[in-house]
């Protein structure tokens, strides 16, 4: 065994991290007498420390002002969607106009596609990709029929085509093309739930627009895990949640990109709220509906700030780091892991994660070889020792080394754990 896969080199690593600190800002769970090793920050981020803070500020607020709390002082509610936005922005690569915290994901994705899914005879199929998460195929399914069209018909899921179930970017290209004159919208995810293959969001986004198609992302696994340029990029939206890498505790409100260039289009429908009005008028309290510019005029209601607050808490904590240092902490740590699975764990676990860096972030998916029940059998042991990954039907481990929190050494702990279990 090299030594650059020794437990000393990987408590070395910690050592040097600049990132180390960050992992004091969380709430780690117990187990035993020690830490747990968790590894589904892809699913619920850890706690914040700061997160009961921030929340704790809103009780008092409430306590002591009541409803002068939404005009009082600098975290005002009648705007504290807003204190988020820059450092949002910069997680996601906007503008801060670009991105609002609001609702939850699949209200999001149903109400962007209220303004992105026009479907006409002529282009009515949205194309998707094959085993998304289910809820964002029913949301799809749904839009579909909503409009009176037939999923059979109007819906294209793309097929896997590698060896592990993921998928080319020539197979995505060659079914925008294909499907090109019919197409009204194209929905991807950034990184693949099951599977963890991150996309070429540049390169799909290119082909989509090439056909006069509407592109949309499902950002859940990349936000706050890979970085991201989506002014650049510029998908007409995208939508993603706030409870996974990015910590901001269950059901957390969610996020939503609509591209500046659509900002003053008061052609786009849209399911329109009190909150979606804009800010200089709305008091005014007038029945008609004008938008204030930006994705902030796809707010609906007033948003929860006890909600809200964790996420402030979480945001400060991705400036301290910048995502570029968290990438790069990730590149090693996800590349270690893979390196120790490929030369000690071999005969136990297949990676089903693409090995190119450029085609994943943290997670790695494994596949336990011997079949289903072994599977959820070193799953279940995992879990019982401490070890937390999560298993996702029909027969994947998902382990995400998170480099906010996650160190080398506890890489190095979950292989040799799965080696004791095996017997190597
Ligand atoms: C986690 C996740 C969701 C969750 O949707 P909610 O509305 O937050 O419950 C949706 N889509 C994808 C791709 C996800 O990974």
């Amino acid at each position: 065994m090299s030594d650059l896969l020794s437990r000393t080199h990987a408590i070395a690593l910690d050592a040097a991290d600049p990132l180390r600190p960050l992992r004091n800002e969380f709430l780690i769970p117990c187990h035993g007498g020690g830490e747990q090793t968790y590894f589904v920050g892809n699913s619920l981020g850890l706690q914040p420390r700061g997160a009961q803070a921030a929340v704790q500020e809103v009780m008092r607020q409430w306590g002591e002002l009541a409803v002068e709390g939404h005009f009082t002082g600098p975290t005002q509610w009648l705007s504290y969607h807003r204190l988020v936005s820059a450092q949002l922005a910069r997680v996601v690569g906007a503008l801060p106009s670009e991105v609002v915290a609001m609702n939850t994901l699949s209200v999001n994705l149903h109400l962007m596609m209220v303004s992105f899914y026009r479907p006409t005879a002529q282009r009515p199929v949205i194309l998707m990709e094959a085993g998304a998460f289910p809820t964002d195929r029913h949301a799809v399914e749904a839009q579909i029929r909503f409009h009176g069209f037939d999923p059979a018909e109007c819906l294209v899921e793309v097929q896997p085509d590698e060896a592990h179930g993921t998928i080319s970017l020539t197979a995505i290209e060659r079914a925008i093309a294909e499907h090109g004159p019919r197409l009204a919208l194209v929905l991807w995810p950034g990184v693949q739930y099951r599977t963890g293959q991150a996309f070429d969001l540049d390169a799909i986004t290119r082909a989509a627009r090439l056909q006069g198609a509407r592109i949309g992302f499902d950002l859940a696994h990349s936000v706050g895990n890979l970085p991201l340029r989506l002014h650049d990029v510029a998908p007409d939206f995208a939508v993603w949640c706030h409870y996974k890498y990015l910590n901001s505790g269950p059901g957390a409100v969610a996020g939503a990109f609509v591209h500046e260039r659509h900002h003053r289009d008061s052609t786009l429908p849209r399911f329109a709220g009190w909150w979606g009005h804009e800010e200089a008028t709305r008091f005014q309290m007038a029945p008609q509906f004008t938008p204030a510019i930006g994705a902030e005029g796809w707010q609906l209601s007033n948003p929860p700030i006890l909600g809200l607050a964790p996420l402030r808490a979480s945001l400060d904590l991705f400036e301290r780091a910048g995502m570029e240092a968290l990438r790069s902490k990730s590149l090693a740590l996800t590349g270690m892991l893979e390196a120790l699975v490929r030369a000690r764990l071999s005969n136990v676990l297949d990676i089903i994660t693409p090995a190119d860096p450029h085609r994943r972030g943290c997670q790695l998916s494994l596949r336990v070889i011997g079949g289903r029940e072994r599977g959820r059998a070193l799953f279940e042991h995992l879990r019982g020792i401490g070890v937390l990954g999560d298993w996702r039907e029909p027969d994947v481990i998902r382990i995400s080394p998170t480099p906010l929190y996650n160190r080398y050494l506890d890489v190095h702990h979950f292989v040799e754990e799965v080696e004791a279990w095996a017997g190597l």
